[in-house]
């Protein structure tokens, strides 16, 4: 009787709201559901060094698998997992499969592979953010200097308090912080000094305009200016084309990833892809 209510409830629910949310409540409760099966993997993107293309690491990247074989995007899912607080149990999952990755990385020779992992504001939120990360490193035995965690632009500008303290934390247990798809939001320079953090990653938007319009040029060669100028490394994605490379080596953009040189690959083909 008291399943039959709350059947009818939930109804009820579904039909006050728009379908919009309708779709978003069944895909979260899919999330759910597909996150206990384990539809949820990790794949990983090689960032290389553009001159060379010798590899300096990779960026984890979450990826879900339906049953049905549909693979629904990260910019889909990734929302609804941080309003439910579903992010903190799967945040914790790609950490662990990325120190994992890492580690296996080292014991194949790849010792100064750099892993990227990104991470949500509502994580940093999470009074067990720091523990988690520092378990995850215990448990998988590696160090977190060779552990880069990728905040957002306008994360970094949302609670500068609670941010500050949080990445405090997470320098202590020695990992990296890049600021992820730079110049998409508006982050001043005393914030940016503030932060502490290690690398500006320019997001793809200018990468991929830097060559067709004077905005996108320009705001690609600020963020490299910028971020020599703080001292940090730049690192660009979404790179495609030869073009393009060539473009941000004489911006003096030295690192960078994307489809020229490879797509986000599950772990056991990035192995042989870094003994090609
Ligand atoms: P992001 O962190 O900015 O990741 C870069 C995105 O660019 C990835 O999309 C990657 O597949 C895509 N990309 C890389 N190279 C190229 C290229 O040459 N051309 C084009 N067109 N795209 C390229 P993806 O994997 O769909 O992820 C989207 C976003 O979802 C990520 O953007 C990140 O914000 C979020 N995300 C992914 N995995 C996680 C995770 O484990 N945790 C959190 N919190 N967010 C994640
Ligand atoms: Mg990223
Ligand atoms: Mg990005
Ligand atoms: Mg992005």
């Amino acid at each position: 009787r008291a399943k039959q209510q709350q059947r009818g409830s939930s109804q009820y629910f579904s039909a006050a709201m728009g379908s919009d949310a309708r779709e978003r409540f069944k895909l979260l409760k899919g999330l759910r559901a597909g996150f206990e099966e384990n539809q949820l993997f990790v794949v990983y993107q090689p960032q290389v060094d553009l001159d060379s293309a010798r590899v300096i690491g990779a960026e984890a990247l979450l990826r879900w698998r339906t049953p049905e074989d549909r693979f629904i995007p990260p910019d889909q899912f990734i929302p609804l997992a941080e309003q439910s607080g579903l992010i903190i149990p799967i945040g914790e999952f790609v950490m662990r499969a990325a120190c994992a990755q890492l580690r296996k990385m080292q014991r194949l020779g790849h010792t100064d592979f750099r892993m990227a992992v990104n991470v949500s504001m509502a994580q940093f939120r999470h009074p067990g953010f720091i523990d988690m990360l520092a378990r995850a490193l215990h448990d998988s035995g590696v160090a977190g200097h060779n552990i880069e965690l990728e905040i957002t632009e306008s994360m970094a500008m949302d609670d500068a308090d609670l941010v500050l303290r949080v990445l405090a934390g997470i320098k202590r247990l020695g990992f990296s912080v890049a600021i992820d798809d730079f110049g998409t939001g508006f982050s001043s320079l005393s914030q940016l000094r503030q932060l502490q953090v290690d690398r500006l990653k320019i997001d793809r938007a200018f990468v991929q305009e830097a060559q067709s319009s004077s905005a996108g040029s320009t705001i690609a060669q600020m963020v490299v200016n910028l971020g020599r100028g703080l001292g940090l490394t730049v690192i660009a994605e979404g790179i495609e084309t030869e073009e393009q490379r060539r473009y941000l080596i004489g911006l003096g953009c030295h690192e960078g990833q994307g489809w020229l040189f490879a797509r986000p690959m599950p772990a056991e083909q990035l192995e042989t892809w870094m003994q090609r």
